[in-house]
């Protein structure tokens, strides 16, 4: 095996610099052992599927993980490089049948990372750009007055075409190729704290509105909130709320990661609210795991486990309860969907079949699944800027699988997904719509019809 063979030799870049994980916990020794080595995670791997290398396999990476635990390995370019090919997407966790977390696994090896791997100038900078501006809905809120003005003076257009970004930097060229039409609706942040139920209230549900989704997806927040009272919830919404802690926790940002779930978990604290509803899975994935998070912090331990509990998917939430209000179809002729599966929703929260149930109890829907459904479309977080070439691949497999449905329509439960998805859609020149499953509940509700 391709490890061995590397560690038989003196001087092999895995050897280089033999720093290794600090105290600070490090990959449990315990999980990494309940690993059999079976291989039979590998075909659901989208990184090793596009890479093809042992070492960038869910295996692999245990293998190093290891070894660098053991001090037999370093932790510098040669092994960090296959950490970060890994797009968290957990599809390992799923098939494993040995119950490997993989997930803590590369939680962990992520922050010490983090900590313990010094990175080159331009990459800090490029991973400080992304840190600063996506869990900051503020500051991006700012820039979209520039961003509307750029888009307006034709340069998004120009750079698309001429690919001249894509020579100059593909980081940057992967990040203009996902930036959505800006209109000045983007601008606008207008929820009321509290929105009443319509008629009996059943419940009074928190909702977070996340980053992404509150700028670009503010259709998908406004449907979320509709569907949510129209089902019998008061809603709160505080204004103090940021962002939920998600990309800095999955890039190994431990410091960011805890303050972003403090003030996530005050924002709340005090409203007496039943459940704590998000409509996003990369963001309900990570405040669940908020008990994880700030499991060293003494304050915030308690508090932290009490908010996760009450964390809930707006799919989840729905199902559990049940839809109180009527549903009517989306347009006269049957519709048919494609549901793409979130990864930080499927094998994240093991939430598949409640999105599902959801859409078929609207009339004339009728669902259709693509082939590879539990595969990543490459979006990941910030994975499609910090490693384009892989979700460049992914993104492309991803649309042409929806596309082989034929369905009339797809429905992304995900901000990130959706953005790569659209993405591809343009690349592939195809114009079907993309719209998140609160937003066809909405209009099921209201009774309005889709115009597709
Ligand atoms: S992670 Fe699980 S499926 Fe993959 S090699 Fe290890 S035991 Fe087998
Ligand atoms: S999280 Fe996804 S990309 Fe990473 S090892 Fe597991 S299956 Fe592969």
């Amino acid at each position: 095996m391709q490890l061995s063979q590397s560690n038989s030799a003196n001087n092999t870049p895995f050897l280089q610099n033999l720093q290794g994980f600090d105290a600070n916990h490090p990959p449990d020794p315990k999980l990494l052992k309940s690993c059999v080595h079976c291989g039979f995670c590998l075909s659901t791997c989208p990184s090793y599927r596009v890479i093809g290398k042992e070492m960038d396999s869910p295996r692999g990476r245990i293998y190093l993980m290891d070894a660098i635990n053991q001090g037999e390995i370093a932790l510098n370019a040669a092994s960090v490089e296959h950490f970060d090919s890994c797009l968290g997407c957990l599809a390992c966790v799923t098939a494993c049948p040995s119950g490997v977390q993989y997930d803590k696994l590369i939680s962990a090896t992520r922050h010490q990372i983090e900590r313990n791997y010094p990175r080159s100038f331009s990459e800090k900078l490029f991973r400080q750009l992304i840190f600063s501006l996506f869990p900051n809905p503020a500051l991006l809120r700012i820039l979209l007055v520039p961003l509307f003005v750029y888009q307006k003076l034709g340069f998004s257009k120009f750079f698309r075409t001429t690919g001249l970004l894509q020579k100059i930097s593909p980081r940057l060229a992967a990040m203009e190729s996902i930036l959505p039409e800006i209109t000045l609706k983007y601008l606008q942040d207008n929820f009321p704290e509290v929105i009443p139920a319509q008629g009996k209230k059943r419940y009074r549900v928190g909702v977070i509105l996340g980053c992404v989704q509150r700028l670009f997806f503010s259709s998908v927040n406004k449907a979320t909130v509709q569907v949510l009272t129209a089902n019998g919830c008061e809603v709160i919404i505080p204004k103090s709320q940021g962002c939920c802690a998600a990309l800095p926790e999955h890039q190994g940002q431990t410091k960011q990661a805890q303050a972003l779930a403090k003030q996530m978990i005050d924002s709340f604290a005090n409203t007496g609210v039943d459940f704590i509803i998000i409509n996003a899975a990369g963001c309900g994935h990570t405040l669940k795991e908020y008990g994880h998070i700030l499991e060293d912090d003494p304050e915030y331990r308690d508090k932290a486990k009490e908010f996760a509990a009450k964390v809930t998917d707006a799919q989840e939430f729905l199902v559990k309860v049940g839809l109180t209000a009527k549903l009517s179809p989306l347009r006269e002729q049957p519709l048919t969907l494609v549901y793409q599966d979130a990864c930080h929703l499927l094998h994240g929260q093991k939430i598949s079949v409640q999105p599902r149930q959801l859409l078929q109890q609207i009339p004339k829907v009728k669902l259709q699944e693509p082939p590879d459904a539990a595969i990543c479309c490459g979006s990941a977080g910030v994975y499609n800027l910090l490693q384009p070439e892989v979700a460049e691949e992914l993104g492309k497999q991803k649309v042409q699988n929806l596309l082989k449905t034929g369905a009339d329509l797809i429905v992304s439960p995900n901000p990130g997904c959706t953005l790569q998805i659209a993405k591809h859609l343009r690349l592939q020149g195809q114009k079907i719509a993309i719209a998140h499953p609160m937003e066809l509940l909405d209009y099921s509700i209201r009774g309005e019809k889709l115009n597709i």
